[in-house]
């Protein structure tokens, strides 16, 4: 049993008859054990990129509690987890997310693909000249 001594303020672990014998002369008081914190049964959802082989844009879902792991690569409105006994759907906030990321990269693939055709064009131009 954990006894802490009322005159020194330590905390000692005590044979539990011996323990009972310094409590009740009124010397020391047991340390009660704190209950675990448990984290909560609600799993954190990311949009990020770059765990997948090819890089792409996923949504990655974790809970501390039941140590679940995943990641979706095309998320619906309807994806959802099972953990800790629960099914969570992907928060609207982090789809939206996901989509917005999604939008700004295809228009950035299309703004590339115009510079490479007009750099194309610029090159084919030279070479009618030379
Ligand atoms: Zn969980």
């Amino acid at each position: 049993m954990k006894l802490r001594f009322n005159y020194s303020g330590k905390t000692i672990e005590v044979r539990g008859d011996i323990a009972i014998c310094f409590i009740n002369a009124g010397l020391a008081t047991e340390v009660l054990a704190r209950p675990e914190v448990q984290a909560p049964a609600k799993a954190e959802w990311i949009t990020t990129r770059g765990r997948t082989r090819d890089g792409e844009l996923f949504i990655g879902i974790s809970c501390q509690r039941c140590h679940y792991s995943a990641l979706i690569q095309k998320p619906t409105e309807n994806a959802e987890i099972r953990h800790c006994g629960i099914v969570e759907k992907v928060p609207a906030s982090v789809l939206a997310e996901y989509r917005r990321l999604k939008v700004a990269e295809s228009d950035a693939a299309d703004n590339a693909n115009v510079q490479a055709a007009s750099r194309a064009d610029e090159v084919a131009g030279l070479v009618k000249y030379v």
